[in-house]
């Protein structure tokens, strides 16, 4: 559920990481403002957007991360990461190049954040299963050998996108 009040118990910055393309600045303004768009296009320079999560006992402040265009010239930097109690990795299920480097971008995640950091691999564009290049089976066998948390989304209709989000909150609060 998603209130809308301005009063929160946490402050929780998440951020979103993966290869370009991949659909990252989506999730985000699906999650955050329900909206999709088909033509967008990536901007340099990191930018965030917040939410407002109501996960039952506490209201979360969300402030999401977007690497908005820098991970193309692997530009991320550790700046980027301080402070972040949680993360999406994500990857396009119609592209098997953005799922190996999965593993880059986990690499960056847990050298650069805090080892409480809680993960969570996206496997995003699940709307396009006729291009599927990636099976399920083969991201849930990485995410639990990587003992990271996993689901497909599809930010074009919404699918698991704000229930992604409150698991990783409710994770997050877990772990404090
Ligand atoms: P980013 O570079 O990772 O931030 O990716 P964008 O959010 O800019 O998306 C890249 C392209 O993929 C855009 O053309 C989006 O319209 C498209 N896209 C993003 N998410 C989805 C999705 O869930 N399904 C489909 N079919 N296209 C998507």
């Amino acid at each position: 559920m998603i209130a809308y009040e301005t009063q929160w118990d946490y402050l929780f910055k998440i951020l979103l990481i993966g290869d370009s393309g991949v659909g990252k600045t989506n999730l985000l303004t699906r999650f955050c403002q329900n909206t999709f768009d088909q033509d967008s296009k990536s901007t340099i320079g990191v930018e965030f957007s917040t939410k407002i999560i109501d996960v039952g006992q506490y209201i979360i402040k969300a402030q999401l991360w977007d690497t908005a265009g820098q991970e193309r010239y692997n530009a991320v930097t550790k700046s980027y990461f301080r402070g972040a109690v949680g993360a999406f990795i994500v990857y396009d299920i119609t592209s098997f190049v953005s799922f190996q480097n999965v593993t880059k971008w986990l690499n960056l995640v847990r050298e650069f954040s805090n080892p409480n950091t809680q993960i969570f691999l996206i496997g995003n564009k699940s709307d396009l299963n006729h291009l599927r290049q990636v099976t399920q089976q083969d991201a849930k066998k990485f995410a639990s050998q990587n003992d990271i948390f996993f689901q497909e989304t599809s930010a074009l209709d919404g699918s698991n996108v704000e229930k992604s989000f409150l698991i990783l909150s409710e994770k997050i609060l877990q772990n404090l």
